[in-house]
């Protein structure tokens, strides 16, 4: 992955509008998730069970923040992988968009409409 300004400098025109285009086919779907999974131990309560002198059952937790709140949503074990799946889109979205706007802003300076 070229990435660093240094090497998009040293890149010929039709090199950078080739990689453009290479990153652009490669975008994810559009199906993303912003936050992040943690893991609580979180005791259940029954008086009997081997957490109630332990740490707790470990258990799934999507953590977002939007709009200056912060929320904590469980998830179910079998409901991870929906969720890492999303996250990884996002992930790799957020990490196109930086790769896109520097080859954008190297074209820019070299005054390269297309
Ligand atoms: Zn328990």
């Amino acid at each position: 992955m070229i990435n660093d300004n240094k090497k998009l400098k040293s890149l010929t025109t039709d090199e950078l509008l080739s990689h453009r285009q290479i990153l652009i086919a490669s975008a994810p779907p559009l199906d993303l998730l912003r936050g992040s999974l943690i893991t609580r131990n979180v005791k259940c309560g029954k008086p009997n069970c081997r957490c109630a002198s332990g740490q707790g059952h470990p258990s799934l937790y999507f953590s977002s923040f939007h709009k200056s709140k912060n929320s904590i949503d469980y998830v179910p074990a079998k409901w991870e992988p929906w969720v890492k799946e999303r996250l990884e889109n996002y992930h790799r979205l957020q990490e196109l968009i930086i790769n896109l706007s520097e080859i954008n802003l190297e074209l820019l300076r070299r005054r390269i409409k297309d």
